[in-house]
């Protein structure tokens, strides 16, 4: 059983327990987040599975997003406009954002407790979490920037 799968039956479980009625959109929508291993918009889910199920909704895809979300099965990353991007690694872990084409990967790395218990003592807030971005360009697009060089060239 390939890791995604195994994830799938893990969620499938937890939306039993929880008695959510596990619909094909909802299945879909859940392979999808855990085989795709992007962050997708809720928008690029909707035209991911638009095919299958013609009389899907984008409605209906941010509406099962609510509900894995709402179980811990799905993380929102929020960019203060509409374009939230859903994570289905709920493990603490830090994204590199690329600056040319958006894509999200993830970073694991040794989460900065320290950095919390600093802001506590010198804020006095009583701090709940923190999110770490990194920005670069990715590989396909440094390739995509060098070859439009060589184009130049010759
Ligand atoms: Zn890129
Ligand atoms: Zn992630």
């Amino acid at each position: 059983m390939t890791v995604a799968s195994h994830r799938l039956q893990e969620a499938i479980h937890t939306l039993k327990k929880s008695g959510v009625r596990i619909t094909p959109q909802r299945h879909a929508v859940l392979e999808y987040l855990l085989t795709s291993q992007s962050h997708p918009t809720a928008d690029e889910i909707y035209k991911a599975l638009e095919s299958k199920f013609p009389n899907m909704s984008v409605a209906t895809v941010y509406n099962n997003l609510r509900i894995l979300k709402e179980l811990g099965l799905v993380k929102e990353l929020t960019y203060g406009d509409n374009s939230s991007r859903f994570d289905s690694s709920t493990d603490e872990h830090y994204h590199i954002i690329c600056e040319d084409c958006g894509k999200i990967v993830d970073f694991h790395y040794p989460t900065l407790d320290e950095i919390e218990s600093l802001a506590e003592k010198v804020s006095g807030f009583e701090i709940s979490h923190h999110r770490m971005e990194l920005y670069g360009v990715c590989n396909d697009c440094s390739q995509e920037k060098t070859s439009e060089k060589e184009k130049l060239n010759v």
